[in-house]
């Protein structure tokens, strides 16, 4: 193979490697960050379910505090009743005391809601506790192997950035231009010649450019995506039975 073409497939090895794990190393804090406000909005349920049974409480002292009000009024009513005059004086007192005791059963209504409430809120506020314990671990053990896979990627980063500028320095600068050039408007620089078309764009590659293509002995390009081609070729079978090589030289060129 020609060395020029050797270097450039090692040189696009070695930049595909540089961006897989540069991408990595963006990645993993937007990894973390997504956990961490996960965790937030778990706090934030804890404390939501910590206010509500505070508020059912509150709710239930003042709840209480009337009740006992009504029975003292209730109780003053009675005493007020043994000694009125008259028949409508009492009747207006027994009225009150009905009334009274109607606020008693309405309010004790309220407290049972309040409990069925406070046992919801009790359930929800276990619940989201766990899931803080549960994800409090994972940020934990999350942050560690980003740290872990960083420093990985940097210690790879560093190598391939090294191999990458040794093997630049080899290749001519013109081609290394056109190189650098695809890349940047197409993401990949190089394409293989497969079944007489460039395996990138599809396009047909012209019979004679496809046959010196096939030798690899330079450096051509596609004139469709203008991608640098190279060839590779099929796999010798070793002590398998050679199958048929049809499929390579079936298809007819697309018009
Ligand atoms: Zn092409």
């Amino acid at each position: 193979m020609n060395p020029d073409l050797q270097k450039l497939l090692q040189l696009q090895e070695a930049d595909r490697e540089i961006q897989r794990l540069n991408d990595e190393v963006t990645a993993l804090p937007r990894k973390v960050a997504a956990i961490e406000a996960k965790l937030a909005d778990t706090k934030a349920a804890v404390d939501k379910a910590k206010a509500a049974i505070k508020a059912d409480e509150a709710a239930r002292r003042k709840y209480e505090t009337s009740i006992q009000d009504l029975r003292q009024k209730i109780s003053k009513y009675r005493d007020q009743s043994l000694e009125v005059k008259t028949n409508e004086q009492y009747k207006a007192l027994l009225h009150e005391i009905e009334f009274a005791e109607r606020d008693i059963r309405q309010i004790e209504d309220k407290i049972l809601e309040g409990m069925l409430d406070a046992d919801l809120n009790e359930k929800q506020l276990r619940a989201a506790e766990a899931e803080l314990r549960e994800e409090t671990a994972e940020i934990e053990k999350e942050k560690a192997e980003t740290r872990r896979t960083t420093e990985q990627d940097q210690k790879q980063l560093a190598e391939w950035n090294a191999k990458r500028d040794q093997l630049r320095t080899g290749i001519p600068a013109d081609t290394l231009r056109h190189y650098d050039r695809v890349l940047k408007f197409r993401k990949s620089a190089l394409a293989e010649a497969r079944d007489h078309k460039c395996s990138v764009c599809q396009v047909m590659l012209r019979p004679q450019t496809y046959d010196d293509v096939r030798k690899n002995e330079q450096i051509l390009i596609c004139d469709s995506c203008q991608r640098i081609l190279y060839y590779v070729p099929p796999a010798e079978p070793e002590t398998e039975q050679p199958r048929p090589d049809a499929s390579n030289h079936a298809e007819a060129p697309a018009v």
